[in-house]
């Protein structure tokens, strides 16, 4: 139903790099996908359609045999339709199953283009009835929405932590990473960091892999030993003209350094006004999903009445990194730095925190009770029947319900969360699988 035009569409975007990879089957291809920095793998599973399989021949073996593929290796999946055919009874055999499967999917109703706007309507409809959310209407064949479609997708997969997995983890040595606006002082804070620390050398097997990072060995409070991966620091060592200045290729850098770190050090110039870059840098570590310190730099700059300021501006403009602990130093002098091993220690065991399926729905039940979830549709109840956390790094939640939950309510329940258990510099993610 157009998939392989809406594969062509991403391949074709400017933007975006779609290719070809090996190991193409009849059945199912398998592309490549970047888009905004963000690298996804987008499976093209060639349908539902009795044609892939002839052995196969009642609904449910059509159904399972690439669905059953699609929950073990998907992060998201993308339900095409074809709106100008409306909803088919095989489309509604597939809705009921994939709602089922608690996958996350997202309903995509191609060839909208087709339809006059009354006919469009009541495709519409058809398609919230599947009981998978917002259906998402395009024209494959035109472009026409396939950029935002993008935008969805990997807004979608961040929301589902596709994105939240560190690439580079498997040594176990916590990357960090320095993000701020230039001549905030990440150049001063890593030499600072490199003449007080010891560093590793990088040419022993295994120690560092990227010429880019550097590896610290720290000395903790408690005299044991720790090693830190510096990321992405070669162009912090020592000032490279200012190249890739960009908008685009910063907010590429910064992603990718993301991507490879578990926690961020958001950097804040203590004598200047905290500004939408800041706002914006502090999104993509949310987003990103890393632990997240904040760090006020040039502290040495600051007088009492900066100071007052520069609190009310915080708990203005960066009020939603309230969870984040704040510490201030000066990267010059020195003053603050030691403080700052402590404070990533204690943010990594909050975003490595797992709290007991038992604990968890106890609180559930206790939350619940102090503020119920607002009525849904219809002014049927809602009900939340249990709660599970399915992952760490950062930590995440799945709530069982029979119905959607208010983003509201979702904030209302991460606060709570927040009230109960120590995720201090953690990101939270909330999950909602409805079952009817
Ligand atoms: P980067 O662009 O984020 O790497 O910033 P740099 O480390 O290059 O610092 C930019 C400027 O701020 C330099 O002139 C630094 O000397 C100065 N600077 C950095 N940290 C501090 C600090 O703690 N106090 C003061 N007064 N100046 C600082």
């Amino acid at each position: 139903m157009g998939k392989s035009t809406l594969v062509n569409r991403f391949a074709g975007r400017r933007d975006a790099i779609v290719q070809e990879m090996p190991g193409v089957t009849r059945d199912r291809s398998t592309h490549q996908a970047t888009w905004l920095g963000r690298s996804f793998t987008v499976i093209d599973t060639g349908g539902w359609t009795p044609g892939w399989a002839p052995d196969r021949t009642t609904m449910d073996e059509l159904v399972s045999a690439q669905a059953e593929q699609a929950t073990t290796e998907a992060d998201l999946v993308l339900f095409v339709l074809d709106a100008s055919v409306g909803v088919t009874a095989e489309d509604e055999a597939v809705a009921k199953w994939l709602r089922r499967s608690g996958i996350p999917v997202l309903l995509v109703a191609n060839k909208g283009d087709t339809l006059k706007p009354n006919d469009r309507m009541a495709v519409e409809a058809e398609l919230y009835g599947l009981g998978l959310g917002d259906p998402y209407t395009l024209s494959a064949l035109h472009g026409e929405g396939s950029g935002d479609l993008l935008d969805v997708v990997v807004k979608r997969l961040r929301a589902v932590g596709a994105f939240d997995r560190p690439q580079d983890d498997d040594d176990g040595i916590p990357g960090i990473a320095l993000i701020g606006r230039p001549n905030v002082g990440k150049s001063s804070l890593f030499n600072r960091l490199v003449g007080e620390e010891r560093v590793i050398v990088d040419n022993v097997p295994g120690t560092t892999r990227d010429p880019v990072d550097t590896l610290l060995e720290v000395e903790a409070d408690d005299g044991t030993h720790r090693v830190y991966r510096m990321i992405d620091t070669a162009g912090l060592r020592k000032k490279k003209s200012k190249v890739d200045t960009t908008e685009y290729y910063s907010t590429v850098r910064t992603r990718k350094t993301l991507d490879r770190s578990s926690v961020a050090l958001l950097l804040l110039d203590a004598g200047e006004t905290i500004g939408e870059q800041e706002q914006k840098l502090a999104r993509e570590i949310i987003d990103s999903g890393r632990a997240v310190l904040l760090v006020q730099n040039k502290w040495d700059l600051v007088d009492d009445e900066r100071r007052a300021q520069l609190a009310k501006e915080r708990d203005r403009l960066l009020a939603f990194l309230d969870f984040a602990p704040m510490r201030r130093i000066s990267a010059t002098s020195g003053r603050g730095v030691g403080k700052l091993f402590g404070d990533i220690d204690h943010v990594l065991e909050c975003w490595n925190r797992r709290v007991p399926t038992g604990q968890l729905n106890a609180w559930l039940k206790d939350a619940v009770a102090t503020t119920p979830p607002p009525l849904g549709q219809n002014h049927r109840p809602v009900r939340i029947r249990y709660v599970t956390q399915v992952a760490v790094g950062p930590p995440r939640f799945k709530l069982f319900t029979n119905q959607r939950l208010e983003a509201s309510y979702l904030r209302y329940l991460e606060r709570k969360l927040r009230e109960s258990f120590d995720f201090t510099g953690t990101p939270l993610r909330l999950g909602v699988t409805i079952r009817t």
